[in-house]
């Protein structure tokens, strides 16, 4: 078992939490999550469509080692290619399903990954008690940029 290192995570905005992870890549994977599935309404319809790289910053506060991550993050996201085969053709993505599970009592995210690519794409639905999910209210997909 890995040591549980304390990792201070933070965005752009300035928002920040700690977390325990396994490793300095666990802590940057979940900082990269949440800056994607951070609220980026910005208040404003037009932008709507818009994507952006926006940053995580991760540190491990034991080994004072600081990353910083780029997340592509999609406000109305179609979905990213995959990668193409020798021939320049685009393949399609091939998910596997990471598991559902409940966020706040009221949402509920669905989580699959790319077994080509390495894309993550988290859905997530607003849970009315008693009732079965809605349709996606959200999805992000998540492209690790990192050269790992
Ligand atoms: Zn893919």
């Amino acid at each position: 078992m890995g040591t549980k290192h304390t990792h201070r995570i933070w965005e752009d905005s300035g928002a920040e939490k700690f977390i325990a992870a396994e490793s300095d890549k666990a802590a940057r994977a979940e900082a990269r999550e949440w800056v994607a599935d951070g609220s980026y309404s910005r208040g404003d319809d037009d932008l709507a469509d818009e994507s952006f790289f926006a940053h995580a910053y991760t540190r491990n506060l034991l080994t004072g080692d600081s990353y910083t991550d780029d997340v592509l993050v999609d406000l109305s996201p179609e979905e990213p290619v995959c990668l193409s085969d020798e021939d320049g053709i685009e393949l399609e993505h091939d998910w596997r399903d990471d598991g559902a599970w409940s966020v706040h009592g009221t949402q509920t995210v669905t989580r699959a990954t790319c077994q080509r690519c390495g894309l993550l794409r988290r859905e997530t639905s607003e849970t009315t008690a008693g009732q079965l999910p809605h349709e996606p209210a959200k999805t992000s997909y998540i492209r690790h940029t990192d050269d790992e």
